[in-house]
Order: structure tokens, then sequence, then C-alpha cells
């Protein structure tokens, strides 16, 4: 095949400008990402020669080299890894943009000017750094095979890249940065060994580098590739543990927590996991996250290993080397191995408890920790049935017994309850302020029983799937029938009004009297098994298109209320007078409000209370003619 030249994927092009234009003070990141990818490829190639030698060609010394070059210009980042055809290189450095890249886009414009180069690295575009420092980048690659099956590709970041055969006689990539002007401070081998040992000292393969020494030149190791994770515990330092953390997750920040432990017994490994102090950006869109690193017995096997930790734990990031898992196996095998499975229950155990260690030891920084990944683990609890209990007691509400933004637990809860309570009671809504003033809460006030107060609209559908916790029912409290005992004898007298009610307001599958209210006349409910109020709110704005059905609700009715008594009374004398429908429609619609609904009619609404309130006018006008001061006079 010949010479050829294409143009780069659309949203590539856009980000090449974003990377040149607006990165270029955090320039010297292109380096980490360069080494890292070599580090990536040649992790690659061991792990396929593992069952299939002959991919190595018999040269197995593991290497990344470093070649700065004064006459020319250029610095050369060299790998013997698995290299690229002239096929995977056209799809990977220039026309498939990952799923991600329209994401990365949109972060990179709203990230701190700090945070931007971090994203590179965390969004899997790290590549295209490359051009933050050089103005052309030629890139020459070969995958095991013949030398002459190389390939050569070319561009200056422009919008077009070229392709060409290339004779390469040993394996793997090369990637020459004809450095731009300013750039040439990348030439110094004192500036590379310090930025290898700032960003890449815990690469595991040798980075290498040819230096003078005594007038001769040798290849000197620029890394110091410790296997941290390996180490005893007391010997690793603060700093250490960081700066390996940073390595992994290309984080800025330190962790939130570290947890390093090794078990023995049925199978034996070693893990050293961090929860990080922010959602990781590949967590924020879409589901690029990977999974941990896994290592047998150092070797690098695979960096996105998603079955050692349940879904839900993606943030968690980490390592683990364990000398029980079989070697010479795909890595679809090895994922489905049984070993593993032992170790996933292991690490998950482990993260749950530290977790709830924190949550008990330091409950303002478990806070923190929740506002930013809290959605994982209620997505835990809403799945891992095994683990349902831990995971219930790590998640945080606000109660009517917190302030506003503060949050208790359901142990906390359990511990403030009355004994003559057995249930645990939650309401759900937009915001705390609604359903602080919602109908529903007057007899739990009046009561001193604690309601938890949902404003995540996945909090519902937690709390519907655990259905209780630690033997008790968790209990909507705007779901029909929470109180009902002892209205047997007002339902008589009360049962016309109620079936005018019903007949009036055709929104309503039923209208029926409740204890549960205090100062209201009326509040809305949700029938057994139906969504509640904010749920049904939220289908709604989630599928515009395809309108969720409003569920028929049920009018609960305030027997001792003295309006719901002059209503009853009304009926009575004249079962078609005027104010009775008005009434009765206007506690609908003020009860749909207060459920932080919408009226349907706002218009007609205006109207009956403009209505109620002429009449008010009219009875004020003569009371006060009666009662004026000046007809003392
Ligand atoms: P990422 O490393 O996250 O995949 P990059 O933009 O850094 O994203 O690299 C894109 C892809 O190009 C890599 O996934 C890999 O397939 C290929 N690639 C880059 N550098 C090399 C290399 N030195 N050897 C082999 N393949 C490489
Ligand atoms: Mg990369």
């Amino acid at each position: 095949m010949s010479a050829e030249t294409l143009p780069f994927k659309a949203e590539l092009k856009q980000l090449l400008h974003l990377i040149i234009h607006s990165l270029y003070s955090h320039k010297d990141v292109f380096l980490r990402e360069l080494i890292s990818n070599a580090s990536d490829a040649i992790d690659r190639v061991r792990f396929q020669g593992l069952t299939n030698v002959e991919l190595l060609e018999g040269d197995s010394a593991w290497k990344i080299k470093l070649i700065p070059n004064e006459k020319a210009g250029t610095l050369t980042i060299s790998d013997n890894g698995i290299g690229m055809s002239r096929e995977t290189i056209v799809e990977h450095l220039g026309t498939i943009a990952r799923s991600g890249t329209r994401e990365f886009l949109d972060a990179l414009k709203n990230a701190d000017a700090k945070e931007r180069p971090e994203l590179i690295g965390q969004f899997g575009v790290g590549f295209y750094a490359s051009f933050m420092v050089a103005d052309k980048v030629t890139v020459v690659s070969r995958m095991p095979g013949k030398p002459e099956d190389g390939v050569k590709w070319e561009s200056t970041g422009a919008g077009e890249f070229s392709v060409e055969p290339f004779v390469k006689p040993t394996r793997g990539t090369d990637v020459i940065l004809h450095l731009r002007g300013d750039c040439k401070e990348f030439l110094d081998p004192n500036r590379l060994l310090r930025l290898v040992k700032k960003y890449s000292d815990f690469v595991e393969h040798p980075i290498v580098m040819d230096v003078d020494n005594a007038g001769q030149r040798i290849e000197d190791t620029l890394n110091a590739r410790k296997a941290i994770w390996l180490r005893d515990k007391n010997e690793i330092t603060a700093d250490e543990y960081e700066a390996f953390y940073k390595h992994l997750s290309h984080d800025m920040q330190g962790p939130l927590k570290t947890i390093h432990y090794k078990a023995e017994g049925q199978i034996e490994f070693k893990a050293l996991l961090y929860v990080p102090a922010k959602r990781p950006f590949d967590l924020m869109w879409g589901d690029s996250a990977k999974g941990l690193h896994l290592y047998i017995q150092r070797v690098f096997i695979l960096d996105d290993c998603e079955a050692l930790l349940p879904r839900y734990l993606r943030f968690i990031r980490g390592v683990v080397d364990s000398p029980d898992l079989p070697l010479n196996v795909s890595r679809e095998i090895l994922q489905q191995s049984a070993p593993l499975e032992k170790i996933k229950t292991s690490l998950t155990n482990k993260v749950l408890s530290a977790l709830d260690e924190l949550k008990r030891n330091d409950f303002e920084k478990y806070v923190g920790f929740y506002h930013e990944l809290g959605v994982f683990l209620k997505d835990g609890a809403y799945q891992d049935y095994a683990n349902r209990e831990k995971l219930a007691d790590l998640l945080l509400f606000e109660s009517t017994r917190t302030d506003a933004g503060k949050f208790t637990t359901f142990a906390d809860y359990l511990d403030r309850m009355p004994g003559a309570q057995t249930d645990i009671y939650y309401l759900a809504g937009d915001t705390r302020e609604v359903l602080e003033q919602s109908p529903l809460l007057e007899r739990f006030k009046a009561s001193a029983w604690e309601v938890l107060l949902l404003t995540d609209p996945a909090d519902e559908l937690v709390l519907e799937s655990l259905r209780q916790y630690r033997g008790k029912p968790l209990r909507p409290v705007d779901k029909a029938g929470l109180d009902d005992a002892d209205l047997e004898g007002k339902k008589k007298a009360l049962q016309p009004l109620l079936d005018y009610i019903k007949a009036t307001v055709s929104e309503i599958a039923d209208a029926r009297l409740t204890n549960r209210l205090k100062e209201s006349a009326v509040c809305l409910v949700t029938p057994q098994e139906t969504m509640s109020a904010s749920m049904e709110r939220l289908m709604q704005r989630l599928q515009r298109d395809r309108p969720t059905p409003a569920s028929k609700r049920i009018l609960e009715i305030n027997p001792d209320h003295p309006l719901v008594q002059a209503m009853a009374s009304w009926l009575d004398a004249n079962k078609s007078d005027p104010r009775l429908e008005r009434c009765v429609r206007l506690l609908y619609d003020q009860a749909v409000v207060l459920e932080g609904s919408k009226i349907k009619d706002p218009l007609a609404f205006a109207q009956r209370l403009n209505a109620m309130m002429l009449l008010e006018a009219e009875v004020r006008g003569q009371k006060s003619e009666v009662s004026s001061p000046t007809s003392d006079l």
C-alpha cells in the first residue's frame, strides 16, 4: 500500500485545537502520557507473549527509551511493545474518536485551568498531548511480524495526517516529536530525568536514556520502578502512598482514604486501594471508568479488571497482586476464574468497612465523600442484595430532626425512635422547604416521630427496594391507609360529603377520611403500589416525549377540620349550594400545590379564589358597618 493522507475525525480536530491553544502552560504532561502509552504497549505484548511466545521475537528486555537529539531538534520515545499496524494506527491515532471525546471537550471548557492537564490522561486522549510541544509528530511502528510490515504516521496536528509503509527492523513504536522552538528544553537530559521522577517513577518498565559516564555513553535507568503495594505498610510514607495514587489516577489531589492490606489463607493477595476525594472526571458523564490494576506476582496483567469489584465501586482506584491466579490464560478466562471471585468478595468487604469506619470516625469527611460519590453507594444499595445491610448503613439522609443540609443515618434514626414507633418513615419531594410544609407531616410533628426527607429521587428508589432496615419496615408517609384507625364513627356522618367530593373531583381515585392531619383540611396521598408524586414528576421530566400518565391519587380528609364540617352542613341543607363545589375544588387544588405538583387549570383556580375573596369582602364589609368605631359618635 502507498502513502495516504486522511483527515482527523471532526471532534479530534477540535480537541487538537484546544490542546495546542489552551493547555500549553502544562505542556510537560506530554512525556507522562507518551511513557504511559509505551508502558501499556509493553504490557500488552508481554501478556500476549505468555500464551504465544513467538510474538516476542526473542526480545523481552522491556524498555522505554528517551532519545533527545539536539541536532535534529527531536525527542523520541521508543518502546518494544506491541506496536501498531497501518490499520490500527489509523484507527487509534486519528479517525476513531473515543465515545468520551465530546464529554472531554465539555469537561475541558468547564474545568479550572489547573485541572485541565489532568483531564487529558483521564479521558484517554493522551497521545494528542504530543502536539503541545511538537509542531510535527512522526510515529513509526510495527507489530510482531516482518520488518517491512511497519507503518509511518505523520501529522502537524492541523487537521490531517499521513500514513505510509515503513521498514522497521524492531518491534514496537517510536514517537518522534519535532519540538517547537519554545520547547527545546525537552532536549535537556536533566529536565527529562526530573520529569520522569516526577510523573513516571512508578512505571514498572525501565525508562532509559543514554548518558555520559566518565567519557563513555551508557544506558541509564531513570525511574525507581517500585512495586509499592508489595512492601510492608510500615515502610511506606504517606508521601509515597500519595504519589502512587496520583500515578494511578491522574488526580491532582491526594486520596481521601488509603486501604493497604494483605490477605492470607484460602487465597493469597495484596491490595492497595484508594478512595478518591472527588468524583473522577471519567465518571462524571459516561461510564469510561476503568477497574483496578491486576498483577500476578509483579507481572502486570490488566489495568481495567472489572471483575475485582462490583460495578458500583468503580470509583475505587488501586492495585491487586496475587500469586494464586492463573498466568497463562486469556483475559476472559482470567476474569471469570474462581479465585478472582474470592478476591472480589474480600475487596468489597474491605472497601465497605473502610467507608463505615470513615463515617464513624470522621463524619464531616464522610459527608464530603458522600456528596461526591454517594450516588454510587445508592446504586449499590439498590442492586447489591448480598451487601444491602452494609450499604444501607452507609446511606445519609436529611430528616425532620436534622437541620437543612445536615445528615443522619438509619442507625441514628433507630436510636431516636420512641418505643411505640415500629416503622421508619420517609417522604420524598423536590426540596426540603416543600417537604417541611407538607400536611402529610402534621401528625408526625405532633407526635415527634422522625421522618426522613428525601430530595434525591434515587433515594426513593433505594428505599423502595430496601423495604426494611434491621427488621424495621420503611414506610412512605404519602401512601394511603397510614392512619385510618378509629374513624368508623365519623365515617357515617361524613359519607355524603365524601361521595360528593368523589363525584366533583374527577381527578381523584377516592376520597376518604384520615387521622393524619392536624391543621390542614385535606391532603393527597398515593394509593398503595403506585408511584409517589415526586417519582411521577421525575418520570415526566425524563420522558418528555412519552408522557407518563398521571396516576390518580386519593384525597384524604381531616374529619375534625371546621371547613370539612361546614361543607358537610352546607351539603345537608342544600345540595346545590354554590359554595360547596368552589370550596371542594379549591381544597383539591391546594393539596396539589402542597404536594409540589402543578394545578391543571390555574385560571379556574384563580377565579374560584377571587369569588371566595369577594365573599369575604362582603362579610367583612357588613361586619365593619356594625362595629364601626365611628358609629359611636
Ligand atoms: P489511551 O492511552 O488512553 O488509549 P491515547 O491517546 O494515549 O489514549 O492513545 C490512543 C491509542 O493509541 C492507545 O490506546 C493505543 O492503542 C495506541 N497507542 C498509542 N501509543 C502507542 C504505543 N506506543 N504503542 C502501541 N500503541 C499505541
Ligand atoms: Mg494513553
